[in-house]
């Protein structure tokens, strides 16, 4: 669905003039290697575009602006194989718009005991000029990753692809466009917010569009359209025998509702969108396979007027691109509270990703209890055993915070023969009590993305990218410490936002 190789990630050397040609030509020479390298590590999931060594201050701030007008740039890898004075770079840095992460490892990996001398020490020296490269980020306040280690580690190509794939999502919000069909679920806070603040700090813009001018999309779709649509399901999915018989029009009220929605993302050129059981005039059904299918394509959505999520789900499914397990829209629905072993039981009215179907989903229609509409159509589904992570992100007023819980995905302990939608069963980290109160305490919306491919890493990268609160409930999370650092939050990020933001 997004390929990562549209994107490119820049590999930087800081060096100076005064080490001469002979050591700058191998220190180019030694960088040349480590970003061909790294452009072919499986983990790293997009081009990776060796830049000359910067040893004067024009070409550190030409560099940096060149970063800032070329779209397919994600950011910049930096690295002093030589000492590289800083203050050469403050005025690049400071124009810098993109992502920066700064590699501290060496093109040596051992110390060579036996033969190093004062040549040696001379061209190799990431242990003292990385620290110098370090201080004037830390100084101008820069946001960006460090990664420590030898660049032919995995575990270093592991860290700089989970940046990458952050700073890929980055990208793909700047100038993005999400739909909503009607406004929030009336009376609801948690998905409310400041599109205006969400423009500004992410990049993306929100705006909405009237049900009918989708219904009119709807009603243009072609009896052909809608039977090939129909066949696809047949093939795709398991057909409820309720849905087989003929006489059933559902699952062709369906396939058109699909078919409309799709021309009108398309025409529109949105990443994502929301819709709202309230306002469905026109539409015969609440989109359900619609939904799922189109996040299954990579649309972001949230259910309810939702655009919060709508957006985070897409930017998680660019993250994941390419990764096994699936990313989807999902809600905390109901609890399992046995205390010798509590779950959670999450799904949705309907509009779950099949990206995150263990096998073939089923394809139904069944009475939805509130809307009014006829009964809609829905894959039904269960999700595999295995981590996963819930991520929500919200709008506390004077900034967006983004919340992550860590969970671990288990087998339903029973069938589950009555739910007529897509679910997944989850203990989350630490335990659900623990879990749940922080996410509690934190403001968290019911709603979140949920993923088996992105990291706690990958989130974390893109916070740190967008400059906004990162809090993360894990098995090291402590009620007490947890309270704290929500409260040392307010205090950071009223300082570091201030009135204009
Ligand atoms: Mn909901």
């Amino acid at each position: 669905m997004i390929d990562l190789k549209q994107f490119e990630v820049w590999f930087v050397t800081g060096s100076q003039h005064m080490y001469g040609p002979e050591a700058l030509s191998q220190v180019a020479a030694n960088a040349q290697e480590v970003a061909t390298t790294l452009g072919a590590a499986p983990e790293i999931p997009v081009r990776i575009v060796f830049k000359p060594v910067i040893i004067r201050p024009e070409a550190a701030t030409a560099l940096c602006q060149e970063a800032n007008n070329t779209p397919a740039c994600l950011g910049l890898i930096t690295w002093c194989h030589t000492f590289s004075p800083s203050k050469m770079w403050i005025n690049g840095l400071k124009q810098l718009r993109k992502p920066l992460l700064h590699l501290h490892t060496q093109h040596n990996r051992d110390i060579p005991w036996s033969k190093i001398d004062m040549d040696f020490m001379n061209l190799n020296q990431a242990a003292h000029g990385d620290r110098e490269h370090g201080f004037i980020m830390s100084r101008m306040r820069m946001n960006r990753k460090v990664v420590v280690g030898f660049w032919k580690d995995a575990s270093v190509w592991g860290r700089i692809g989970a940046w990458c794939r952050a700073a890929a999502a980055w990208a793909d919000w700047q100038g993005a466009r999400f739909c909503r069909f009607g406004d929030n679920m009336r009376e609801v806070a948690v998905t409310e917010g400041d599109k205006v603040s969400a423009q500004m700090r992410f990049g993306y813009s929100v705006n909405g569009y009237g049900v009918g001018d989708l219904v009119n999309k709807v009603r243009a779709v072609t009896d052909a359209e809608i039977d090939a649509l129909v066949a696809e399901y047949a093939s795709a999915y398991k057909v409820s025998a309720e849905l087989r018989k003929s006489g059933s029009n559902s699952l062709r009220e369906a396939a058109r509702i699909e078919i409309g929605m799709r021309t009108f993302l398309q025409e529109g050129g949105f990443k994502g969108f929301t819709d709202s059981f309230e306002d469905l005039h026109g539409l015969v059904q609440l989109p359900g396979v619609a939904v799922q299918r189109l996040m299954a394509e990579g649309y972001g959505f949230g259910a309810e007027g939702d655009w919060k999520t709508s957006a985070l789900v897409r930017a998680m499914k660019v993250m994941a691109s390419g990764m096994k397990g699936g990313t989807s829209f999902m809600e905390d629905y109901t609890y399992h509270l046995d205390p010798n072993g509590m779950q959670v039981l999450g799904a949705h009215m309907l509009e779950i990703c099949p990206t995150i179907a263990a096998g073939k989903p089923s394809i139904e229609a069944h009475p939805l209890g509130i809307g009014g509409k006829a009964d809609p159509v829905r894959l039904v589904f269960d999700t595999p055993a295995g981590p996963a992570l819930n991520a929500s992100l919200i709008d506390m007023g004077n900034r967006f915070r983004l919340l992550v819980n860590e969970v671990k995905v288990v087998k339903p302990p029973k069938p589950l023969p009555k739910l007529p939608v897509a679910r997944a069963v989850w203990i989350p980290e630490p335990n659900l009590a623990v879990s749940a109160q922080a996410w509690i305490l934190a403001g968290g919306a019911h709603h979140t993305g949920f993923s088996q491919a992105v990291t706690t890493e990958m989130l974390e990268d893109f916070a740190e990218i967008a400059d906004i609160e990162l809090v993360v409930i894990d098995r090291d999370t402590k009620i007490r410490d947890y309270k704290q650092q929500l409260r040392s939050a307010e205090l950071f990020y009223g300082l570091r936002h201030g009135f204009m933001s």
